[in-house]
């Protein structure tokens, strides 16, 4: 039986888990390093069994209210003609199934509901070291203070320092591509999100974009960048433009809007797909500590939200707590390896056109596979 948890990252992942353990009656604490608990400003995109795990958790009326439910996804050529679309399809009655969102509006439905049910969150604070003691974990924490729990979780994102101690081999590595996002005004009925496969501007990648509020959407291209490249600040807009240069359509408008400098997102792409099993006795990994991958599915969210409401569910059952964590890898490897090697190949298949099979098929029959039940 599981009593009492220590949460490690005050994310995605570490928020969902938290709320879940507390539906179950698990005394649950987080800790969070970043002392201003804050996410950057674009956006995410997700689908239908985010949104099905977060209503698992109470909060998918929330998440939908601060977002943007839009049609489903089109394929489009970089002229802006349509390819091919795969419309959204609902997995919970009604609410929608593709929804695109701010980052800090699904942080505030999360961090609001974990205020609400009083889950105590220490801001600024981390884990100094923790001792597996079989039965339990004891935990020192940066600020000086020290616990013990039934389990500790890392959720403690990419660049896990739970990970770090357990397996110290395993880290991210970049897959060869980078993001660049930017926000920007959302034309007036647009109501889907768009990928336009590359187009022939010196840049090999595609871009696209995703509603996320009635009158905003963020614009992203996903490029290979050769040596993982770091750009002065004040080139990104620059840079960024360069990437959409050549796009017609919704695109070559929205590109035109990508002018300060300070407010674009760039982030080069490493990926983290831990072995089965993501657990040593009393300290178990979730989400992105687990399971990093690219944005390729926009997977990533709802990975860690499932985690969470699997990891809750089977902790919540009378059962030893490493009876608990076997179930919880039964449920959860298979699909969450699905997203990761799936996002990593299509994003091969991007860096070398020559090898590259269909992109739609795979987003749509890993769609399908995530609409079953976890
Ligand atoms: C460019 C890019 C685009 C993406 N787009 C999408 C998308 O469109 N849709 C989607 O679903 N997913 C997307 N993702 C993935 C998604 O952001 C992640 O999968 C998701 O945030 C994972 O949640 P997490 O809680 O595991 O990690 P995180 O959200 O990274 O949270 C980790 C938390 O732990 C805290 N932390 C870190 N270290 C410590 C420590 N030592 N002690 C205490 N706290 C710590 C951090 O401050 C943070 O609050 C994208 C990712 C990238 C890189």
């Amino acid at each position: 039986m599981t009593k009492k948890v220590c949460v490690i990252g005050g994310g995605v992942a570490g928020l969902a888990v938290a709320i879940g353990l507390h539906r179950q009656g698990i005394a649950v604490e987080v800790v969070e390093k970043d002392a201003n608990w804050s996410v950057y400003h674009v956006g995410i995109i997700v689908q239908s069994n985010f949104v099905r795990a977060l209503d698992q958790l109470g909060i998918g009326k929330e998440a939908v209210a601060a977002g943007y439910p839009y049609n489903g996804v089109r394929f489009m050529t970089p002229a802006g003609d349509l390819i091919a679309q795969i419309p959204a399809e609902s997995q919970v009655d009604g609410l929608p199934g593709d929804l695109g969102l701010t980052r800090p509006a699904l942080h505030q439905v999360l961090t609001t509901r974990v205020k609400e049910l009083g889950i105590p969150v220490k801001l600024g604070v981390t884990f100094e070291s923790f001792t597996d003691t079989g039965d339990g974990v004891d935990v020192t924490f940066s600020d000086g203070t020290s616990g013990s729990y039934d389990l500790l979780i890392g959720c403690d994102g990419n660049y896990s320092a739970v990970r770090k101690v357990l397996w110290p081999e395993a880290a991210p590595q970049y897959t060869g591509q980078a993001v660049w996002r930017y926000n920007v005004p959302k034309p007036a009925g647009l109501e889907w999100s768009d990928i336009y496969l590359g187009v022939d501007n010196g840049f090999n990648g595609k871009s696209g974009y995703c509603p996320l509020t009635p009158t905003e959407m963020y614009i992203f291209a996903v490029i290979e960048e050769p040596g993982k490249p770091r750009f002065p600040t004040e080139t990104l807009a620059d840079e960024m433009k360069k990437r959409l240069a050549g796009y017609g359509g919704i695109m070559g408008e929205a590109a035109k809007h990508v002018t300060d400098p300070n407010l674009v997102v760039y982030r080069p792409l490493e990926a983290c797909i831990m072995p089965d099993p993501w657990y040593q006795s009393r300290v178990v990994l979730i989400g992105d500590a687990a399971h990093s991958a690219t944005p390729h599915l926009g997977q990533g969210a709802a990975m860690a939200v499932e985690d969470a409401v699997v990891l809750a569910e089977e902790l919540g059952k009378s059962q030893p707590v490493d009876m608990a964590l076997k179930a919880f890898m039964a449920r959860r490897f298979e699909r969450a390896k699905l997203v990761g090697t799936s996002s990593i190949m299509l994003g091969e298949w991007e860096m070398h056109p020559e090898q590259a099979g269909n992109p739609v098929e795979v987003t749509e029959r890993v769609r399908q596979a995530l609409a079953e039940p976890v």
